[in-house]
């Protein structure tokens, strides 16, 4: 038998099938060691399919070492699925692949755990009486039936040992499984489906499209229909994959999921250790677990017969890759439904701008709930104007409204949540007079301040300015950098309320795989009055007893140097005020913010998500952004400045040529620094392009892979949810 391998070696040198010689033990999917490269080196590589005959000479061909896997590692399906994943984004084959296992497994770091266990001999050898510990330890077996080797050797030290010896005691290998989250407990009962819940299992049961839009406002009920769905396909034997998107969001839905369907769920992620994350897997591989939770990387979950699969919180930007190959989950968890014949379904209070576009011109199926569960009202919210309040001398965070609110819902025994809209790096500059944020005469997205060289830049062109001393619209010299901090804002909530219990959560306080968890328990333990936070803090949490939001700094996102700064700023507050009025009492929204009348808060603050949509939508396509054009990133980085410049320079003549044979399809290419020019020690260049849906993508991707440099590291992105 010959089996075609890919090594794994992550270089487009060696990004081919090398043919070996195997026995017929071996199988498409598996992990075997092969001689490789001169000096008789070895490698570990996949192989990719089995066949009788290779077109090499025979001696030429070299044998398998050892075959590393008793079974698959990779299923077909998703071996295919790895070649398409290589050709699409034009990464070695290796890198794909890789996607598919948990990394400590690749590395060889992690393996079986195995643990002892001890029952009686069914015939006793004769005993010494007076050897009082070995009867105690029999004693005790006779009542438990069996116990772990350790805690017996624990509790009856070295008598087991010789109970052992005289062949008393017989010991079994078993393979024992970690478990992740153990201190979450199973809960949630199980709700019988409202008439407009039903009408969406029954739309996506019946429907032949195979991708399901729900737009469900928060608190519609999306994840009961999910689970219905998830919960049917169990029972014709199926199985599913339940992607969302945070770890932090992931224990809560863990726990419900855990309650429904108890060891069937398996989750993956990144957050585990590599023992868990290793034994999640297996047990998905294996059958035991059906259902795969985790973020983006577990749409790579090794099951077979996949029922179902759910994105909640479509949306979310963590659904693009960030590391290569730059993926992006939609498509993967596309290519998987479209295999197994099964339904894609997402779900979101606010989809992004381009997937409602695609279920609004009838690609994707659409279900609508735009109401909460028991028509509970959504929370009102009130705008309050920032800018009165500067000129009131109120220079705190916190808005004369918001206090008193607060006031209110602590006296009444329920609990607040305070937003703060801090996002990455970005100094957007404002005048506090006015609300007027600097944009870029071309792009109009908001610029940004670089203290390196005092300049304002526009990271969409590049274009500099120079650094405000005025306003340029009132004149007004209060020039305000935005982003105050979460401590700031407890110092000060602390002075207003000395009384109430107050939990931070940011990425200070967030250590630990369950150190999201841990806080957001004790919150909803109501172990704590007011939760501070950021992006974090807006996420699906289900708190009953919430009654107010406050967000600061609203405008923050909406400046953000981003052309979805707009949609991401509707995303990030229908999302916080979510959080309020979950349960009995109503709730309310404080929305703080220097531009009171944008529409995007308009729209926001009356939950108008097709207000909104259309809005969006015709700006993008006058301004011609996204879904319209695609914006194109090629990312040059190195740690030795000359030489990604020399890098840069190949790229950009190279793909200068395409531009020149294409330009009528590209509205912008250039090159430059990108926003941030060192992350890391290493030099950050890009060439960003913006073209047409036609234009020749494939291209840049192929003229892009062709190109070798040492160490200088390039790649793709696709309209790239962070520009930074
Ligand atoms: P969404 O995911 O759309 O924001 P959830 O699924 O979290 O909404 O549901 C909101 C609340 O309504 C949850 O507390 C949930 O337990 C409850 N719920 C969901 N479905 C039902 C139902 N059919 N009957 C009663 N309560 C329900
Ligand atoms: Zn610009």
């Amino acid at each position: 038998m010959i089996a075609e391998v890919i090594v794994d070696v992550a270089h487009s040198d060696v990004d081919k099938i090398f043919d070996y010689v195997a026995d017929d033990t071996v199988k498409a999917g598996m992990r075997v060691a092969v001689p490789f490269g001169n000096n008789r080196g070895t490698t570990t590589g996949f192989v990719m399919r089995v066949k009788e005959k290779s077109d090499y000479p025979a001696e030429k061909l070299k044998e398998i070492y050892r075959v590393e896997d008793d079974v698959p590692a990779i299923n077909e399906e998703c071996l295919s699925l790895a070649e398409k994943i290589s050709a699409r984004y034009r990464c070695p084959m290796a890198l794909s692949l890789r996607l598919f296992l948990p990394a400590e497994m690749r590395t060889g770091k992690v393996g079986k755990s195995y643990r002892e266990y001890a029952r009686l001999s069914e015939e006793l050898p004769p005993l010494n009486p007076r050897a009082k510990v070995q009867l105690a330890c029999i004693a005790y077996l006779e009542e438990k039936g069996e116990a772990p080797l350790s805690e017996l050797r624990e509790k009856f030290s070295s008598a087991v040992g010789v109970l052992i010896k005289n062949h008393a005691l017989i010991v079994e290998k078993r393979r024992m499984f970690r478990v992740p989250y153990r201190s979450v407990e199973g809960g949630e009962e199980h709700h019988t489906l409202t008439p407009a819940q039903r009408h969406a299992v029954e739309a996506i049961r019946t429907t032949d499209k195979t991708v399901s839009l729900i737009h469900g406002v928060t608190g519609s009920g999306k994840t009961e229909i999910y689970l219905t769905l998830i919960a049917e396909a169990l029972s014709q034997h199926k199985s599913a994959i339940f992607l969302v998107p945070e770890i932090s969001l992931t224990p809560q839905m863990f726990s419900k999921l855990r309650g429904r369907f108890g060891p069937k769920v398996a989750i993956l992620h990144s957050g585990l250790s590599a023992g868990e994350k290793f034994d999640e897997w297996e047990r998905l591989r294996a059958g035991d677990a059906k259902i795969a939770v985790g973020a983006r990387s577990a749409v790579f979950a090794p099951i077979e017969n996949i029922g179902c699969i759910v994105i909640d919180e479509e949306h979310d930007g963590s659904y693009s890759s960030e590391s290569t190959p730059r993926y992006n989950t939609f498509d993967v968890a596309y290519l998987r439904a479209k295999y197994h014949g099964c339904k894609l379904i997402l779900g979101s209070a606010t989809p992004s701008v381009d997937t409602y576009r695609r279920a609004m011109s009838g690609e994707f199926g659409l279900i609508s709930l735009p109401d909460r569960i028991n028509a509970r009202p959504m929370p009102k919210v009130n705008i309050v104007d920032m800018r009165r309040e500067v000129r009131r001398g109120n220079a705190t965070p916190f808005s004369i409204a918001l206090r008193e609110k607060l006031k209110l819902c602590l006296e009444n025994g329920n609990q607040a949540i305070i937003f703060l809209n801090r996002r990455g790096y970005a100094q957007t500059v404002m005048c506090r007079d006015c609300g007027n944020v600097v944009k870029c005469k071309s792009c109009d997205v908001a610029l940004t301040y670089h203290s390196d060289e005092d300049c304002l830049k526009c990271h969409y062109c590049g274009a500099k300015y120079k650094p405000l001393s005025a306003c340029p619209v009132c004149g007004g010299t209060h020039i305000h950098y935005m982003g105050t901090g979460t401590q700031r804002v407890v110092g000060e909530l602390k002075r207003f309320f000395p009384a109430a219990r107050i939990l931070r959560m940011d990425v200070d306080t967030t250590s630990g795989k369950e150190g999201h968890y841990k806080i957001l328990k004790q919150f909803a333990d109501k172990k704590a009055d007011i939760l501070v936070g950021t992006q974090m803090v807006a996420k699906g949490h289900d708190f009953p007893s919430v009654t107010l939001v406050g967000i600061l700094d609203a405008d923050m996102s909406l400046h953000f140097p981003d052309y979805r700064s707009g949609e991401r700023t509707f995303q990030l507050i229908t999302q916080v005020a979510g959080r309020s009025g979950r349960a009995g009492a109503e709730g309310e929204v404080v929305l703080q913010t220097y531009d009171p009348d944008n529409y995007i808060l308009r729209f926001a603050a009356n939950y108008d998500y097709e207000g909104f949509y259309e809005h969006e939508i015709a700006m993008r396509e006058a301004m011609m952004f996204p879904p319209f054009v695609k914006v194109v990133r090629v990312m040059v980085t190195g740690e030795d400045e000359k030489e990604t410049l020399a890098a840069l320079r190949t790229l950009y003549e190279k793909l200068q040529k395409i531009y020149a044979a294409h330009e009528e399809e590209f509205l912008f290419f250039n090159r430059m620094h990108s926003p941030i020019k060192r992350i890391q020690n290493k030099f950050r260049y890009q060439i960003l392009m913006r073209m047409t849906r036609s234009a020749p993508l494939k291209e840049v991707y192929a003229a892009v892979a062709e190109e070798k440099f040492k160490d200088v590291l390039v790649y793709v992105e696709e309209n790239p949810s962070n520009l930074s």
